[in-house]
């Protein structure tokens, strides 16, 4: 079983950022409003999620260890409204880490806490905790030394895991996230609201009031699949891709086919070694696009890629010529 999981922890689980990134989607859909990150040595010593969500009752903090079990299925595949639905990550960590998993559910008096190291299991035992949960992740990989040796500086680690949480939180400008120990200062991202503004006042906390106050606004539609968004004037433009961000159906992706599609739309007006800064929302049936290509969930694969590059390539384009650009 440990072994199994340390299998799976090599698909899930390849850094630092990816236990931050599994960790604050497992927050997300436990309805939180605030989620608390603390890391220490890039991720690689210590990560803390804390979160006010609906927490885990005691009875089921033994399961949310154990692989497989996920209170998250639909009947329908596609019909995945959870962000997590394999259940999969918490086993998966506490094969490769020391893993703490605290919580405690609206209701109950008092909270529980379960641990796992090296895949062994201890608990449940009661802790005193408010409302939420909270998972601590220690000296990842020490029982897999070989995955251990892969890692990156401290700093390289850090900058991932600032990335997902930068990536995550424009997708969920009704949270409050806050970011220590990735930085000297620490990221602060308090709660905008809902719609539409929201969502810019989230990406002027990320991207800076500059992009989001001169940014071309997307909006189009083609065949039903929607394309909102924001796009850089060129000449705010970056020396890496770090600054473009994409969601299908409002999960944040790393696909290939849209980041292309993006500097193809530049292409003309943006130097080929500077890349554009974008924030790109596409909406359309999610029986049209296959989310779960691989567990890591950042590609996805589109019935119809030459219709979502048209999309994108089209409107932007239309933005940029509209602005006299
Ligand atoms: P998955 O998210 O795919 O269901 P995980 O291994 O990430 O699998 O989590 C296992 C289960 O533990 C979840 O289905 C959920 O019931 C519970 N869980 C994990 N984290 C939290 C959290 N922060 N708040 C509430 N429940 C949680
Ligand atoms: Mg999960």
């Amino acid at each position: 079983e440990t072994i199994i999981n340390q299998i799976a922890a090599g698909e899930v689980i390849e850094r630092p950022a990816s236990v931050i990134k599994e960790l604050v989607e497992n927050a997300i859909d436990a309805a939180a409003t605030r989620i608390e990150i603390v890391t220490a040595g890039g991720g690689k010593t210590l990560m803390r999620v804390s979160d006010n969500g609906c927490g885990i009752p005691v009875d089921e903090l033994t399961l949310a260890v154990s692989r497989h079990c996920t209170s998250k299925l639909t009947d329908d595949v596609h019909d995945i409204r959870a962000l997590g639905f394999r259940g999969e990550a918490l086993p998966s960590i506490g094969s490769v880490a020391k893993l703490t998993l605290k919580s405690r559910p609206e209701g109950a008096d008092s909270g529980f806490e379960v641990s796992v190291s090296g895949g062994h299991m201890e608990g449940p035992r009661p802790t005193a905790l408010n409302r939420g949960t909270i998972v601590e992740v220690r000296d990842l990989f020490f029982a897999t030394p070989a995955r251990l040796k892969f890692m990156k500086t401290e700093r390289a680690e850090a900058l991932a895991i600032t990335e997902v949480v930068k990536r995550i939180a424009i997708a969920f400008p009704h949270i409050r996230f806050s970011l220590a120990g990735t930085d000297r200062t620490p990221l602060e991202l308090p709660a905008t609201g809902t719609g539409a503004e929201a969502t810019l006042e989230r990406i002027a906390q990320i991207l800076g009031k500059d992009f989001a106050d001169n940014a071309l606004v997307l909006d189009a539609e083609r065949e039903g699949v929607r394309l909102s968004g924001f796009a850089g004037i060129p000449s705010f433009n970056r020396g890496n891709a770090l600054h473009q961000f994409a969601y299908v159906n409002g999960r944040p992706v790393r696909d290939k086919q849209i980041l292309g599609a993006l500097r193809g739309a530049y292409a003309d007006v943006i130097a080929r070694d500077r890349h554009p800064v974008a924030v790109l929302f596409l909406t359309l049936d999610p029986a049209l696009v296959d989310v779960n290509v691989h567990p890591a969930k950042a590609d996805v694969r589109f019935r119809d890629p030459g219709l979502v590059r048209g999309l994108i390539v089209g409107a932007i384009k239309q933005a940029l010529s509209h602005s006299g650009i």
